[in-house]
């Protein structure tokens, strides 16, 4: 897969050359290439904003430096679009489904606002040459698209065939099968008062199976209630039946 961003604060990105993507990137699983919008301005000031038309607080990426950037990193493959994933407070909610689905994309590019957002003509025009996403990290409101970039790649990167050591411990995860995942221990079997439950020592693969089955519907309940509600109990079934 082939990742662009493009941002002001390229610096903001350096993380993804750390820990699991860092290596993916050596590895040649990922090629992440980070951009500087400024790069795309053509005035003495490297302006990239503008007052917003209509008044009001805050300031506008402004279209002209934005449609420079994604033009050069658009690729101009035969027949298939990348994906432009605008990071916005007004987009779609991000999902471990929805990181699934980018996955399976050759190129995805990140477009970073910052200030009140970019020029919406922007995210027009880009239908031509992209399928525009505006995605949304969640409901609270960041300074940029930076921060929620770093969580998406994240998100995708390590659902990149290769990436996590052991596929299997992506099977297990929470929201992988619509439940929160169980709790997890470790050495020692007894610490500070707390005990590792019992049926984790036991041997019985059956039994923890059934103990793990158990927590993640508990725990579900507990935490997240509005994910019982659209759980799929069939779909659960099938892939037990399947694994
Ligand atoms: N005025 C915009 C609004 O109310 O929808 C918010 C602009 S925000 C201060 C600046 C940038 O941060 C956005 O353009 C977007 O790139 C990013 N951003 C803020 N919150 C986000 C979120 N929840 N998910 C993804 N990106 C977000």
């Amino acid at each position: 897969m082939r990742i662009d961003v493009v941002s002001i604060f390229p610096e903001y990105l350096a993380p993804l050359e750390l820990s699991l993507i860092g290596k993916a990137r050596q590895d040649g699983l990922l090629e992440l290439n980070v951009h500087d919008l400024r790069a795309f301005t053509t005035d003495r000031h490297r302006t990239v904003d503008d007052t917003p038309y209509g008044g009001g607080a805050g300031m506008v990426m402004k279209p002209e430096p934005w449609a420079q950037a994604l033009e050069s990193v658009a690729g101009g493959r035969e027949g298939s679009k990348p994906v432009l994933i605008v990071p916005s407070p007004a987009g779609e909610r991000f999902n471990q489904a929805l990181a699934y689905e980018l996955a399976e994309e050759e190129q995805l590019v990140f477009a970073c606002g910052r200030y009140e957002g970019i020029d919406e003509r922007v995210i027009d025009w880009a239908q031509d040459h992209f399928t525009v996403r505006p995605v949304s990290l969640g409901d609270y409101v960041l300074n940029g698209g930076e921060v929620a970039v770093l969580a998406m790649v994240e998100a995708i990167g390590r659902l990149l065939p290769g990436v996590v050591g052991n596929p299997e411990s992506l099977v297990e995860e929470s929201h992988s099968n619509g439940l929160l995942e169980y709790p997890v221990y470790t050495k020692p079997s007894a610490w500070r008062d707390h005990d590792v439950p019992a049926v984790l020592l036991s041997g019985n693969h059956g039994k923890i199976a059934q103990w793990r089955r158990h927590e993640q519907f508990r725990r579900t309940a507990e935490r997240r209630p509005d994910l019982m509600e659209t759980f799929d109990a069939g779909a659960l079934s099938r892939a037990d039946r399947n694994a």
